[in-house]
């Protein structure tokens, strides 16, 4: 364990204005605060935050994030509160705590790795500031470090399966390729460990064999470079056995001698001195075809820049070396801390590469110092989407503003067509409220719910849409093939006939339709008339329209509500008036359809409509028809107050009686010692017609009010 001068010591020598009053009253802090716990090695707890922040150390963060680092485990683990941390240590550090924190809870809801990829977008969505994402990268290195300590088998393997395809990633997408490859090789230990023995038993004896093999090389090469007059450092480096065994296992890489698993390294001391070392390689040794890459000139996403290439090297052995600078070497082992560091060191790098972390790093190069770039660096890169968890733990990631519909339908498209309620975080929800990141959303089902069109309103995402619609539209042909079969039975006894299906079935080719129900529906719909298809089936019917051959009958019809000329409905349709706005010709009607029972029309005020406003689909455009028998009469209502005094009554039935209005109903509704509300029923032409009586009744001295009455 290091000692507390110690680790001040190893801040100050990279960072001489170190706070060292910070770190010794955090290191104070945490040891008093973790007290006599135990690790599962049984050293004292606290030798864990002291070996996060030793790990922070070899980054070279800023005091801050070392004090974090030894802090990170006392909100979850001890008595200390995060108002605490506030008091004793600032604002600052208290966040950076809090963001660790959250960290470790949302690691402790996710057994689950095959959502990988979106928990790591989740840990960056959840890192306010790119220290808490340093933090917790070294808390998992220590916890690698002394997993075999753990003696649960499963709990070892999850965490090093976690840490494989979490944490590993994330420390490689921000080019930390050191810690990246620690992390995985520590992974592979456990999760592979006869891979990794073998390995490890073969390097060792690879050096055995060739003990100065690597040494010669070195030489060798140093001198090939010298001799070209490019001052610049050679060393050779063992690959880690993970990444051979990656190699491996994607192509028959040769494990023959110490010089297959060793990277030669080139440390040159400006841009312009690596191609010249790579061109006194070249000159002297064989180059082998296809090993050759230059990411000085086109970095990788996460900012790595070096040659690559591959030599018939010294004693023709085939080698590969790779040639980068000081600062590039550093990235490509520090990554985005190295940021850090060389803003500190005035060093300016070019972030311009970085795909990955490119709003990161537009906020580092405008920052005006490392503190400002450490201290206001938000990862806003995932904050168009967001994560939630399925009770089970799984992860799914969604658009922003995203709702538990689209939830639903992103788990499944029937868990979505059933679902009628959400549980977020263990509370019933609305359907419609926004989720959150790391929100748990449990769906309640029911099998007798069916997709509501309003949902269509607050989805956002293209599946639950497409879902909603699909099942509308099946819905609607649902209606319109019942209504075609209603309008075909009509029409067929209409012309004398008994509907079979049978008889349609020898038509279908002669309307183009492939079964039975395509040509009812279109029926329904009013594409093909009912007579169209009883004329195809009796070729001889030579039925006329009701109008021509039954006028007597039609006026009858008229009187029961029937037959009445709308346009827009499909001939045959059962229609009927709302009782609730009595319809009149000249108002502005809308016909709803209603399975089973042909079509309500509505005027286009009416309260009632309301009720379908999320069924738009079942909404028809109708109007009255022009040329419409004026004889027909329509039932209007009259929402009448009178004074109550003698007469008054007689008074309202004479005005409305000389105006032609026959009343069919009288209801009183209201009944005061001054007024008399009354409903009444009165026949008329239409619109204009009642028009003329409401004005007339509001002449009446004795009625005090008249209005259509609606609902
Ligand atoms: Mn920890």
């Amino acid at each position: 364990m290091i000692r507390q001068f110690e680790l001040v010591e190893r801040v100050k020598s990279y960072d001489p204005g170190a706070d060292e009053d910070l770190l010794n009253r955090a290191y104070v802090f945490s040891m008093k605060a973790h007290g006599s716990q135990a690790r599962a090695s049984g050293d004292p707890y606290f030798s864990h935050p002291l070996g996060v922040a030793e790990i922070l150390t070899r980054l070279k963060l800023d005091s801050a994030s070392i004090a974090t680092g030894l802090l990170h485990d006392t909100v979850e683990d001890t008595e200390a509160t995060l108002d605490q941390l506030q008091e004793m240590f600032g604002g600052e550090i208290a966040q950076l705590v809090d963001g660790v924190t959250k960290l470790s809870r949302l690691e402790l809801q996710s057994d689950n790795t095959k959502h990988a990829e979106n928990f790591r977008k989740l840990v960056l969505a959840m890192s306010n500031d790119i220290r808490v994402l340093l933090v917790k990268l070294a808390d998992r290195l220590h916890n690698m470090q002394t997993l075999h300590f753990i003696k649960n088998a499963d709990k070892r393997r999850r965490i090093a399966a976690e840490t494989m395809e979490i944490y590993a990633p994330l420390a490689e997408r921000m080019g930390m390729h050191q810690l990246k490859d620690e992390l995985e090789n520590l992974a592979f230990a456990e999760l592979n460990p006869d891979a990794y023995n073998s390995i490890i038993q073969r390097l060792s004896f690879l050096r055995e064999q060739g003990t100065d093999v690597c040494a010669k090389i070195v030489a060798e090469l140093q001198k090939t470079l010298k001799d070209a007059d490019v001052p610049a450092e050679v060393s050779g480096r063992e690959k880690t056995p993970f990444s051979i065994w990656r190699k491996m296992q994607k192509k028959r890489m040769e494990f023959e001698q110490l010089s297959d698993i060793v990277a030669f390294r080139v440390i040159a001391e400006d841009l312009g001195q690596c191609y010249q070392a790579l061109g006194a390689l070249h000159g002297k040794y064989s180059m082998i075809p296809g090993r050759f890459k230059d990411y000085i000139s086109t970095p990788k996403p996460n900012k790595y820049q070096s040659l690559h290439t591959g030599i018939l090297g010294p004693q023709r052995m085939r080698i590969e070396v790779q040639i980068r600078t000081r600062s590039m070497h550093d990235i490509a082992e520090m990554g985005v801390a190295a940021h850090w560091k060389y803003k500190q060191g005035q060093a300016q790098i070019d972030g311009k590469q970085y795909r990955w972390l490119r709003e990161l790093l537009d906020i580092l190069e405008h920052a005006s110092g490392p503190e400002e770039f450490l201290e206001h660096t938000k990862l806003e890169m995932f904050q168009d989407q967001v994560f939630c968890f399925t009770p089970k733990g799984d992860l799914i990631a969604l658009p922003r503003g995203a709702t538990p519909v689209d939830f639903a339908y992103a788990v499944h498209s029937e868990v979505g067509d059933t679902c009628v309620g959400a549980k977020i975080n263990g509370r019933i929800m609305p359907l419609r409220t926004a989720l959150q990141n790391g929100d748990q959303v449990a769906i309640v089902n029911s099998k007798a719910q069916t997709p509501s069109p309003a949902w269509e309103r607050f989805v956002v995402t293209g599946k639950a849409r497409a879902c909603i619609r699909r099942f509308i539209r099946t819905q609607q042909r649902a209606q319109y093939l019942e209504l075609g079969r209603a309008m075909l039975h009509k029409e067929f006894a209409h012309a004398g006939y008994d509907y079979t299906e049978k008889a349609i079935e020898g038509v279908l080719k002669k309307f183009k339709a492939e079964e039975l129900e395509d040509l009812v529906t279109q029926v329904g719909e009013g594409i093909v008339g009912a007579r169209e298809v009883v004329n195809a089936v009796f070729p001889g019917n030579k039925t006329a329209t009701p109008a021509d051959k039954l006028p007597a009958k039609r006026a009858k019809k008229a009187k029961g509500g029937h037959a009445i000329p709308i346009r827009g409905l499909i001939p045959g349709m059962a229609m009927h008036f709302a009782g609730c706005c009595h319809p009149l010709p000249g108002d502005r009607i809308v016909g709803i359809v209603t399975t089973g029972k042909g079509v309500t029309i509505h005027t286009i005020d009416c309260e009632t409509l309301e009720s379908f406003a999320d069924t738009p689909e079942r909404w028809l455009d109708v109007a009255w028809d022009q040329d419409a028998d004026a004889a027909e009469q329509h039932t209007g209502r009259l929402d009448v107050v009178i004074t109550n005094q003698p007469g008054s009554l007689g008074s309202l039935t004479t005005v409305i009686g000389k105006n032609a209005g026959n009343i069919s109903n009288l209801k009183i509704v209201n009944r005061s010692i001054d007024f008399f509300e009354i409903i009444v029923d009165v026949e008329v032409k239409d619109l204009k017609h009642l028009s003329n009586i409401i004005a007339a009744l509001r002449a009446t001295p004795s009625v005090n009010s008249v209005d259509r009455a609606r609902g």
